[in-house]
């Protein structure tokens, strides 16, 4: 049977009949821990697997996944900072969500420059949900529209939404319609409200009290497929803040900075890193004012390797 991993808790996977929509929990054969060895998990969310039923010593049903499809594409992150092995947070993403809030709890715009690195590293389509609009008053709309305006100008899709309100939430189904969407942002931001609404069938708690700020704490998370529709999926991600931007060179992070990228091939130096290199058209742009001086800090601090996600 084929079926597509819905749920990892290690060693077991819930792994979804691509056929029949029934969910059966499923090991592992021990090959596939040897074939990955890079990666502590040898299969992830959203993989497209072959699986087979095994005769139960009750009546439950148990299966055997017994082969990994191709993966489109993959997000992974490093399992810890001293160790080079990695974790596969999910894969087959059509779509990252970052949903960004103005206020309880602020979206540092570094977290989401960050999640958008990692969008562009992998290729993979963003659409910015600016969640709890329901909240701002004139001031904040006005701060709204100014991010709204910024990441549209750098070519992102974006809606602004109220999950608590219930506020283009059929907009936002259109935006996600018949894709397998990771949606991301900070604790509190609101993930799990617009998870209920989209799908009435879902009950995922929220508000919930996290133990996310244990930061540099390995905690074992995992990513948690939900299915709006048939077709129409949400990988969530609880407790996973620090994604991607591992294995960037620095002398290609600039790529992943749309507008950034743009001006490169003017710069003097094809290996320019954009930060005091004699005629770099990238601090030209940023002392110009061409460029969001906040997006410019945002890359600084990632070239630098500084780790606040705010
Ligand atoms: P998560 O940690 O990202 O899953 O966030 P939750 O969905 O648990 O939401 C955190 C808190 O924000 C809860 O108390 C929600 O009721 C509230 N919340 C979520 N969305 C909205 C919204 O659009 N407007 C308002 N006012 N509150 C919201
Ligand atoms: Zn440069």
């Amino acid at each position: 049977m084929k079926g597509i991993i819905v749920k990892s808790t290690g060693s077991w996977f819930q792994v979804k009949s691509i056929d029949t929509k029934q969910v059966f929990p499923c090991r592992i054969r021990g090959k596939f821990r040897l074939n990955e060895s890079k990666t502590t998990n040898p299969l992830a969310v959203g993989d497209i697997v072959k699986f087979e039923i095994e005769p139960a010593d009750d009546d439950k049903e148990v299966g055997v996944v017994t082969e990994l499809y191709p993966r489109n594409n993959y997000i992974i992150r490093k399992s810890n900072k001293l160790s080079s092995q990695s974790q596969i947070i999910a894969s087959n993403i059509d779509l990252v969500i970052p949903v960004f809030t103005l206020s309880s709890p602020t979206t540092s715009q570094g977290f989401l420059d960050r999640i958008l690195v990692t969008a562009e590293a992998y290729k993979i389509p963003v659409l910015i949900a600016f969640n709890k609009i329901d909240l701002y008053d004139d001031d904040q709309k006005n701060i709204l529209n100014y991010w709204n305006n910024l990441y549209k100008s750098l070519g992102y899709d974006t809606i602004e939404v109220s999950a608590l309100e219930n506020i283009n939430i059929k907009q936002l189904f259109e935006k996600i319609k018949g894709k397998t969407s990771l949606i991301c942002g900070h604790s509190g931001s609101g993930k799990s409200t617009l998870l209920n609404i989209l799908d009435s069938k879902l009950t995922i708690k929220t508000g919930a009290i996290s133990n996310q700020h244990q930061k540099g704490k390995h905690t074992t998370t995992f990513a948690e497929m939900h299915s709006i529709t048939d077709d129409t999926h949400i990988i969530d991600t609880p407790g996973i803040r620090d994604f991607g931007v591992i294995d960037i060179e620095a002398a290609e992070l600039g790529h992943f900075f749309p507008e950034i990228k743009a001006l490169m091939p003017k710069c003097k130096f094809h290996n320019c890193l954009h930060k005091n290199e004699p005629d770099c058209a990238v601090v030209k742009a940023y002392e110009a004012e061409e460029i969001n001086p906040s997006r410019y800090y945002s890359y600084r601090s990632i070239l630098e390797g500084e780790d606040s996600f705010g």
